[in-house]
């Protein structure tokens, strides 16, 4: 058995931090590396950013002992960012390099905004770079199914930092019709794709797509959204390639953190990014190993730099060292938003990812839509499938698989609770790009079973 490689990224801190070549990375370094960074971020948004001015408290520079001490600064939440965005920004409009706007995911208002300086692009195109040397050899073609029209998207970074790797990354864009992806695939004869899961996953189960074969991908990335295992191995089955994750946002500068060779849990951008994991309710650290909300806290960035941001995600630390062997934390893969859970009538918490768990391990199932709604007999379940192909049966392993779901399994339990029969549409070509999906909730606000 060869041994597992390290992940890139820690002789890329290492480097960042300006260790000599050949000196290890250790955490000690590392954390006072980061507590270094940690204030002059604190002092550079205490000088240039009235929202923090005012959340730091005017007058003495803050200025933290330990790292642990970032525990004593508030939260930034979504809604800072959606109403107070030009507040935080450090730097002259004339030196932001970009500005992103994320739109609404329609109840929540005013869309956030996002600043990037030149630098600030430049750490993400350096994050690209030795992050994807673990999937991506020099020479390679990488399709990317990311948005990058524009000079400094996503895409266009990606491309930028595959080729400092010397691989060239063709900028595609989110699928819109999978057969004239797959043809861009085989045209390109590429050897990796970095793409949305949701949307990966219809091209490996469309009919032009089951035919690529084992060989013809080395390997995928899948990005954007979080990733169900359940997609992870419909793409290895289909395609017989190694499927990557890679954990990130527009908060976190696009790119958060990798997967290494080992692929159990991203490894972070630890030079750039400070990442804590929090109990929702409580706001303090989450116990080690357990489910808690991913903060962050930026620790290099200029034009709009965050403290503690809350980005809403599921996940928990690793302790157990990597088969990878560095020194590096590991983060378990993010499970869902927290926001999109759903409580049900009886208090059972209906989380999205055991429904994608569930439903995308169904051969044939290419995406599918949950609603919940609410009539004289109690709340119902409604789900409808998307599929290329109609098949009876679907309808009946779709159901015995949501039953097995435990919050369902529960629900159904007090009978106040149920699972409609399960509709299936079909896709001939085109599909949406994905937006993040959630399940829907039509159950009105007045009733009583909605808390
Ligand atoms: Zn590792």
């Amino acid at each position: 058995m060869t041994a597992i490689a390290r992940t890139p990224l820690e002789a890329w801190i290492g480097a960042r931090i300006g260790l000599a070549r050949g000196e290890r990375l250790s955490a000690g370094r590392l954390a006072a590396w980061q507590l270094a960074q940690l204030n002059a971020t604190l002092a550079h948004v205490w000088q240039h950013s009235a929202f923090y001015q005012e959340r730091l408290g005017g007058r003495a520079l803050p200025r933290l002992a330990r790292l642990e001490e970032i525990a004593t600064l508030q939260f930034t939440s979504a809604t800072d960012l959606r109403q107070d965005a030009m507040r935080l920004l450090c730097i002259s409009q004339s030196e932001v390099a970009r500005v992103v706007t994320l739109g609404t995911s329609g109840t929540t208002g005013d869309p956030k905004r996002l600043f990037f300086s030149g630098a600030d692009l430049e750490a993400t195109i350096d994050f690209f770079h030795h992050g994807m040397s673990t999937l991506v050899r020099t020479g390679e073609r990488v399709l990317i199914l990311l948005p990058g029209d524009r000079p400094d998207s996503v895409g266009d970074l990606l491309r930028r930092g595959l080729a400092r790797l010397g691989a060239e990354g063709i900028v595609h864009g989110p699928v819109i019709d999978p057969a004239v992806t797959l043809r861009a695939i085989r045209g390109h004869a590429v050897h990796c794709l970095v793409g949305i899961p949701v949307q990966v996953l219809a091209l490996a189960r469309h009919p032009e797509g089951a035919v690529l074969g084992p060989g013809t991908l080395r390997s995928v990335l899948l990005s954007t959204d979080y990733v169900p295992r359940s997609i992870v191995t419909a793409i290895e089955t289909a395609w017989g390639c190694q499927v990557f994750q890679h954990y990130g946002m527009t908060e976190m500068g696009f790119g958060g953190g990798v997967e290494c060779a080992a692929r159990q849990g991203y490894h972070l951008r630890e030079a750039d990014l400070l990442l804590e994991v929090i109990d929702p309710i409580s706001g303090r650290p989450a116990s080690h190993g357990r489910n808690g909300e991913v903060v962050v806290t930026t620790l290099a960035r200029r034009a709009m730099p965050l403290i503690r941001y809350r980005t809403g995600d599921r996940a928990a630390w690793i302790d157990e060292p990597c088969p990878c062997g560095t020194m590096l934390r590991r983060l378990a893969w993010v499970q869902g938003r927290h926001q999109e859970a759903r409580r049900l009538a009886d208090g059972v918490r209906l989380e999205m990812h055991t429904l994608d768990e569930a439903l995308f391990a169904l051969a044939g199932v290419i995406d599918y839509q949950a609603v919940l709604t609410c009539g004289k007999d109690g709340e119902h379940l409604r789900v409808r499938l998307y599929a290329y192909q109609d098949d009876q049966r679907l309808r009946s392993r779709a159901a015995a698989a949501l039953a097995l779901v435990p919050a369902i399994r529960a629900a159904t339990a007090n009978e106040r609770f149920q699972v409609d029969p399960i509709d299936v549409e079909l896709r001939s070509s085109s599909i949406l790009p994905a937006a993040k999906r959630m399940i829907g909730d039509r159950r009105t606000n007045a009733s009583p079973l909605r808390k």
